[in-house]
């Protein structure tokens, strides 16, 4: 499943909706502002129903600090098409992602993740990010598909011929 940022097909709304911490004086962080850049599948026809986040820093966003990944739906939902218990149990999350970029602060961010999740309202709107951008996902694949576009251009061509 390829994950692709949620501000590149909503950005306005990616930015304000993003969860910003702002960290002072803690004891395994430096100080600074750091954003839950959230990451959404942008496979056609899928349904994994997970969120990718990119734990940034507002003066350095190009550099990824922690990735994590989080399914919102029970385990059972994810078991159905993993058919793996513990691949399932790591899709329902929160977890570090094992192949995208972690630092020595993860295990930190992920902990602060958790917390975010005893807010009904932040998970709330992940979901409503997710079916935004899988609409949107949809959309660019069915606004012309690709048969169409070849009957045309044979239509064109045998017209061609027969003048
Ligand atoms: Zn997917």
């Amino acid at each position: 499943m390829p994950m692709a940022p949620f501000l590149s097909r909503f950005y306005d709304l990616a930015i304000s909706e993003m969860r910003t911490l702002i960290i002072r004086n803690h004891p395994n962080l430096p100080d600074g502002t750091y954003g839950f850049l959230e990451l959404y599948c942008d496979e056609p026809g899928c349904d994994c129903r997970r969120v990718t986040i990119n734990v940034i820093e507002a003066s350095n966003p190009m550099t990824v600090l922690t990735t994590i990944s989080y399914g919102w739906e029970p385990e059972e939902f994810y078991g159905r098409w993993m058919r793996d218990v513990d691949r399932a149990k790591e899709a329902k999350g929160p977890s570090l992602d094992p192949i995208n970029p972690q630092s020595r602060y993860s295990a930190t961010f992920l902990t602060l993740f958790r917390e975010q999740l005893n807010d009904e309202a932040y998970i709330a709107r992940l979901k409503r990010h997710y079916t935004l951008f899988r609409a949107a996902s949809q959309q660019v694949t069915t606004t012309r598909p690709a048969t169409s576009a070849i009957r045309t251009a044979k239509r064109k061509d045998r017209r061609k011929r027969s003048r």
